[in-house]
C-alpha cells in the first residue's frame, strides 16, 4: 500500500519552440488525473548550446537521468550550422535506447483522415543502421556513410517488437527490409526475424520489401498491426503514418533502453507557431499515458488516455487539426482543461 503512494521521480524537460507549452499542459493533465510522479526539470536544448556545451546537454542532466531511468522529453532544436550534434541522437545512443515505439491510431470522424482504419504500431530499430553516426570523408568530392547492423541488436529490437505484439493483444508482426539488395545487413536483420518468430507461434508473421511495403502502408494502412523495421525505414515509415491520422502532432513515442526509457512527442519544437499558445499537446500527452503504463500506474494511464478521447470526441481540438464537423478550436491550456474537466467520465 505503501508503495502505492510513492512518487515515482521523472525526468522532464520542457524543451525550446512549443516545448514549455506542451509540457505545461500535459503536466496539469497528469497532477489532475492523480499521477504520482515527480518531476526533476533538467534544461538541455538551445540554451545549452548557446551557453558552449555542444552536444546540448550538460553533465548533470546526465546524473539526473541516470537516477531516475524515466524522462519526459519535450522538443528540442538544434541550432543549424556545423558543430552542433542533433541531442536526439546523442540521447539515444548514450542512454542505449534500442527500441523506438510509434503507435499511430486514427480517431475517425472525430479528426479528418484518408484512413480511418489506420491503428498500427512501428518498432523502429534506434541505434544502428545510417545512424551510427560511421561518416567520412573519402576525398574533396566523396563521402561515405556505412550501415551498421549487428546480431545482439537485430535480437533485441525483434524480441522487443514479438513481446510489445503480445502483451499488447496485437496478432501480426510484419518485418520491413530491403534484404533482395542488402543480402548481409537486412539479411541478418530478416534472418534473426524468422529464428526470433518462431518463438511466439501466437503470433502472425510477414515480411514486405520496404518499398513495397511502405506502399502497401500508404493505401491499404489496416492490412498492418506492428511492424519491425530497421532505423532508417522507421524513422520514414512513421513520419508517413503519424502524418495519415491527421497530423504530426497527433503521435506519441517510446524510446526504451535496457534501464532507461524516454518518452516524447514524434513532431519537433514547432519554432513557426511557438508562443502563441495554438500548440496540439495531445503527442506528448500519449507519451506521457506511455510512460505512466511504463511505471506501473496503468490505471491512471487509462483515466488520461479517456478523457483525452472524449474531448476530441466532443469536438474540442487545437487548430492543427480538422474533424467532420469541428466545432470548438482551443488553445493548448483550454484543450487542456477540457481533457481534466473530462477526468473520470467513462468515454
Ligand atoms: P525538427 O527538426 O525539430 O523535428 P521539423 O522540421 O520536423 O522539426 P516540426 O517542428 O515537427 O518540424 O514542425 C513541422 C510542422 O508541423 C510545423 O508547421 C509545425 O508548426 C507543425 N507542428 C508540429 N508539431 C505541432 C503541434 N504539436 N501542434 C501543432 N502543429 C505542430
Ligand atoms: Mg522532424
Amino acid at each position: 500500500a505503501t508503495e502505492q503512494c510513492e512518487k515515482v521521480a521523472v525526468t522532464v524537460a520542457l524543451g525550446d519552440g512549443i516545448g514549455p507549452e506542451i509540457t505545461r499542459a500535459t503536466l496539469d493533465i497528469l497532477a489532475a488525473a492523480g499521477a504520482r510522479i515527480a518531476p526533476e526539470y533538467i534544461d538541455i536544448g538551445e540554451k545549452l548550446y548557446l551557453s558552449g556545451h555542444s552536444s546540448g546537454i550538460a553533465p548533470d542532466a546526465w546524473e539526473s537521468l541516470r537516477r531516475n531511468k524515466v524522462f519526459l522529453k519535450g522538443p528540442v532544436t538544434t541550432p543549424a550550422g556545423d558543430g552542433y550534434k542533433s541531442l536526439n541522437v546523442t540521447i539515444r545512443k548514450t542512454l542505449g535506447l534500442y527500441a523506438n515505439v510509434r503507435p499511430c491510431v486514427s480517431y475517425a470522424p472525430f479528426v479528418a483522415t484518408l484512413h480511418p482504419k489506420l491503428d498500427i504500431v512501428i518498432v523502429r530499430e534506434n541505434e544502428e543502421d545510417l545512424y551510427a553516426g560511421i561518416e567520412h570523408r573519402q576525398s574533396d568530392e566523396v563521402f561515405q556513410c556505412l550501415k551498421l547492423i549487428s546480431r545482439p541488436g537485430c535480437e533485441k529490437i525483434v524480441r522487443y517488437a514479438f513481446d510489445y505484439a503480445r502483451s499488447h493483444g496485437r496478432k501480426k508482426v510484419t518485418c520491413m527490409v530491403k534484404d533482395n539488395i542488402m543480402k548481409m545487413t537486412d539479411g541478418l536483420f530478416y534472418k534473426v526475424f524468422q529464428e526470433i518468430a518462431v518463438e511466439y507461434p501466437d503470433i502472425a508473421t510477414e515480411r514486405y520489401i520496404i518499398d513495397i511495403g511502405a506502399a502497401r502502408l500508404a493505401t491499404q494502412p489496416q492490412r498492418f498491426d506492428v511492424i519491425v523495421t530497421p532505423n532508417l525505414y522507421g524513422d520514414i515509415l512513421s513520419d508517413i503514418a503519424a502524418e495519415m491520422t491527421g497530423s504530426v502532432g497527433l503521435a506519441p513515442s517510446a524510446n526504451i533502453g535496457e534501464q532507461i526509457a524516454m518518452f516524447e512527442a514524434i513532431h519537433g519544437s514547432a519554432p513557426d507557431i511557438a508562443g502563441q499558445g495554438v500548440a496540439n499537446p495531445s503527442g506528448l500527452l500519449l507519451a506521457a499515458v506511455m510512460m505512466l503504463v511504463h511505471i506501473g500506474q496503468a490505471e491512471v494511464a487509462a483515466r488520461v488516455h479517456n478523457a483525452w478521447l472524449a474531448t476530441l470526441e466532443e469536438g474540442i481540438h487545437t487548430a492543427d487539426l480538422q474533424g467532420e464537423q469541428s466545432q470548438q478550436v482551443v488553445s493548448t491550456a483550454g484543450f487542456a482543461e477540457a481533457v481534466i474537466a473530462r477526468l473520470g467520465r467513462l468515454p
